[in-house]
């Protein structure tokens, strides 16, 4: 029973807690390649946000790792098979609802730990902080932390290398064996712009890629995955521990 983790800790243990800070994992339901689970987000944003909440907790930090999102944003994928929408405005409502719960009670920071690309919380931020004034949110996403070009070979952003890699760390009964892992190919947009990242439409997955992956997976290693979730806990681990220590009141010099 880990006492940072509200799925495993109890009554006894919380009737006369104060925790300082929520974080709350959110990832998505979707198809990651041929060869990763649908729940790989899931698995990285609740193993990351564990072992970062754990180093903060041996500093001494009052956290709770709230139960995680499974569904995410995946209005581009609306064609892929059991791969389950959340739209943005769902998302908003559930955070407001879940605001409102730690507001009454006193916990007044909340981090949305964001494990998926297509969520985007952030007006969603700015909303809540008008709604709820008493009240301190922000958002950490996990694969921003470090910068991927130190760990992976390939660059990707959906089920690539580094997805491949942090999989094969965490379950490695849940990937496929190499020879059956697709190459992740990804075709770009004829409008220049959108290809050059300056102006930005929504991917339509199934057209931009045959196997649903984006960055081939097949320089990823069980050795780099451990290396980047390390990393990854660490820099979340003290940013939890700042956030816990914080006077959200006063952050500015
Ligand atoms: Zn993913």
């Amino acid at each position: 029973m880990r006492p940072y983790i509200l799925a495993e800790t109890n009554w006894e243990a919380l009737k006369d807690a104060q925790f300082e800070l929520a974080v709350l994992p959110w990832g998505a339901t979707e198809a990651h390649n041929y060869h990763l689970p649908y729940a790989t987000d899931n698995i990285e944003g609740k193993y990351l946000a564990a072992a970062s909440a754990k180093i903060a907790w041996e500093k001494g930090a009052k956290v709770i790792v709230l139960p995680g999102i499974p569904f995410g944003v995946n209005t581009g994928q609306s064609d892929i098979y059991l791969d389950i929408n959340l739209n943005p405005s769902t998302q908003f409502a559930i955070l407001c609802d879940i605001a409102d719960t730690l507001n009454r009670q006193g916990l007044r920071k909340l981090l949305i730990f964001n494990a998926h690309g297509g969520n985007d919380f952030k007006p969603m931020v700015r909303e809540l902080g008008l709604k709820f004034p008493g009240m301190f949110f922000c958002i950490a996403n996990c694969f921003s932390t470090v910068d991927k070009k130190l760990f992976f070979v390939e660059s990707g952003d959906h089920a690539d290398e580094m997805e491949t890699s942090l999989l094969l760390h965490l379950k490695p009964e849940l990937v496929l064996p190499k020879e059956r892992w697709g190459n992740g190919k990804e075709k770009k947009n004829k409008i220049k712009a959108f290809a050059e990242g300056w102006a930005w439409t929504e991917r339509k997955w199934s057209q931009v890629s045959e196997d649903t992956g984006i960055g081939n997976p097949h320089l990823a290693s069980k050795e780099k995955g451990e290396k980047f979730f390390n990393a990854i806990a660490q820099k979340m681990g003290n940013l939890f521990y700042d956030l816990c220590e914080a006077d959200v009141d006063n952050l500015y010099e």
